[in-house]
């Protein structure tokens, strides 16, 4: 796989788990809303109201129910990002070769092989951003880990990170720095080498080199 391919499979795997947390948590804020609904339109029996006479200066406790009640329920974020998101993938495969499931990402996923490695890049591009805005929201990092005693294969820098959202066999290496190929004559010595993009191995190949370089 060139490293365009590499970064697209990763950039949906890494989105894939990102998703998947931020419907977990949707469903959450979900409970969290309907119970606050409830506790609105039962004010008598809720706890939070208990807790509110007791701090007490509130007034009259039906009117303030009626006015939240009339306010109507607060948006679920997450649920209307995770919504977004969808939308934003199934625009994208639309234009990919159906693949007989509804799940626009997997559609996405089986068609990276056969993309030119151009809208490959374009759609790591895309793929990082929404990955990125998912985790922002959730306050959760890249899944990636430091791999400790092994030195980038390009630069020698040592300091490189395992991405290790999908599974493990899909995991790649990518460097710390981070430095980009050159092309023909880089030191990555990759067959294939293309000028551009961020140097990413397949984990196995640099654990492999690593091994044997020892
Ligand atoms: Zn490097
Ligand atoms: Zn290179």
């Amino acid at each position: 796989m060139t490293p365009h391919y590499l970064h697209a499979r990763a950039a949906t795997l890494s989105l894939e788990f990102a998703l998947d947390q931020l419907g977990a948590q949707a469903e959450l804020e979900a409970r969290a809303i309907r119970a606050e609904q409830a506790a609105v339109r039962e004010p008598l029996r809720s706890a939070s109201w208990g807790r509110r006479t007791a701090l007490g200066g509130h007034g009259d406790p039906t009117g303030d129910a009626v006015l939240t009640a009339r306010a109507g329920a607060r948006p679920n974020r997450y649920a209307n990002l995770h919504h977004d998101v969808l939308e934003r993938l199934a625009a994208v495969a639309h234009h990919l070769p159906p693949t007989g499931g509804i799940n626009p990402l997997h559609r996405v996923q089986v068609a990276i092989p056969g993309m030119q490695p151009g809208t490959a890049a374009t759609l790591t591009t895309l793929l990082s951003k929404l990955d990125e805005r998912v985790r922002r929201e959730l306050r959760i990092g890249p899944d990636r880990e430091p791999l400790p005693g092994v030195e980038c294969p390009a630069c020698r820098h040592r300091l490189v990170y395992v991405q290790i959202a999908g599974p493990e066999h899909a995991w790649t290496v990518v460097c710390g720095k981070p430095c980009r190929c050159v092309g023909q004559g880089c030191r990555c010595e990759q067959p294939g080498a293309v000028e551009g993009p961020v140097h990413i191995w397949p984990r196995s190949e640099v654990l492999t080199g690593h091994l044997a370089r020892n």
